[in-house]
């Protein structure tokens, strides 16, 4: 892995998370079922349609971008499902 370490975002594991439709690889971080942190690889941004047109040049806060539709109900399935981790997750869900 080549992740380059960003110590602000380092108080839990980013998680590898592949888009359906743009086969684009980021790393997400859910703190809870509504924050989601998602850090994009140059590659995923290429590839992604909806990354490009929403942010064209990547400005210095360029993680607000919270990904493709596609991307999100990847991410929302797969914390659904337990295989993305909550870190606030409730005991009762
Ligand atoms: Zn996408």
């Amino acid at each position: 892995m080549s992740l380059r370490p960003d110590n602000r975002l380092l108080d839990a594991p980013m998680q590898p998370v592949t888009c359906d439709t743009c086969q684009g690889q980021v790393e997400v971080r859910k703190s809870s079922w509504e924050q989601t942190s998602i850090q994009w690889h140059d590659d995923a941004v290429e590839r992604c349609v909806e990354r490009r047109a929403a942010s064209p040049r990547p400005g210095p806060n360029g993680a607000t971008f919270q990904g493709c539709e596609a991307l999100r109900r990847t991410v929302a399935t797969l914390a659904v499902g337990g295989d993305l981790d909550v870190q606030s997750e409730e005991s009762d869900a």
